[in-house]
């Protein structure tokens, strides 16, 4: 299968894309990943990244396609592929679609996890993240089993740099303006699923894998 999630950041994106990419076999592809990979690496792509991320805005159209256009050349993507924060403007959607077309195929589901405004701020605050396998906590909401410790590989997890409130706020503004309009653009593909992420993590993702079911069964 090939799948977009869609969601204002916080949503629970990441969270969810980890437990599906397990579960259908299929590469978990995140660009905020990939830019903080970079970011920790220090390459050159990363301190480009870094300078747009840290001020909330999206990294240039022009880069982040590349990105995702080597990405797709890859071999484990050939049976699909789960995208986690891309496309983020209706031009990388444009963009694509036109790549996919050209290998013949298509996006099969873009599911939008919907979290109102008033969740959103609370679960960025509290994320904490593992800078090494990109895992993603919650103070609150979906603890570590032992306090500051990725459960996964142990490294010590971090506050993400654009977590910080006065960025948090930036970045809806940027998602209501620049990425928003997605959800009309996937609705009149007869492409959107929408999943009510307010309900507790295991919950929303037993209502994922029934929506990936009845699109998977269509085909
Ligand atoms: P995104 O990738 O969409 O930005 P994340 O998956 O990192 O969002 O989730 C944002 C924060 O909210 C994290 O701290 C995560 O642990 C927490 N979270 C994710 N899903 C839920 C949920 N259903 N209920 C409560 N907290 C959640
Ligand atoms: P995320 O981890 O998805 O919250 O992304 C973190 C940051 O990386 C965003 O705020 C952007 O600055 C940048 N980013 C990630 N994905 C994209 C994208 N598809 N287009 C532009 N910028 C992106």
């Amino acid at each position: 299968m090939r799948i977009i999630l869609l969601g204002p950041p916080g949503a629970g994106k990441g969270t969810q894309a980890q437990s599906i990419s397990n579960k259908y076999n299929i590469p978990q592809i995140s660009t905020g990943d990939i830019f903080r990979k970079n970011i920790a690496g220090g390459t050159e792509l990363g301190i480009l990244a870094k300078s747009y991320m840290d001020k909330g805005l999206l990294v240039p159209d022009n880069v982040t396609i590349d990105l995702v256009k080597n990405r797709l050349k890859e071999d484990d993507t050939h049976n699909g592929f789960l995208l986690d924060g891309f496309p983020r403007t209706i031009h990388q959607a444009e963009v694509l679609e036109a790549l996919l077309k050209e290998q013949s195929v298509a996006i099969d589901v873009a599911l939008q996890i919907e979290v109102p405004r008033e969740f959103i701020i609370q679960r960025m605050t509290g994320r904490r993240v593992c800078p090494n396998c990109g895992a993603s906590y919650h103070l609150e909401f979906n603890p570590p089993m032992l306090r500051g410790i990725c459960d996964d590989c142990g490294s010590h997890l971090i506050q993400r740099e654009d977590d910080k409130r006065e960025t948090v706020v930036e970045r809806l503004e940027i998602y209501d303006f620049q990425t928003a309009p997605l959800i009309a653009y996937y609705t009149e593909k007869g492409k959107l699923k929408t999943v009510d992420g307010t309900k507790a993590i295991n919950e929303v993702f037993e209502d994922i894998i029934r929506i990936l079911g009845e699109a998977n069964d269509h085909h």
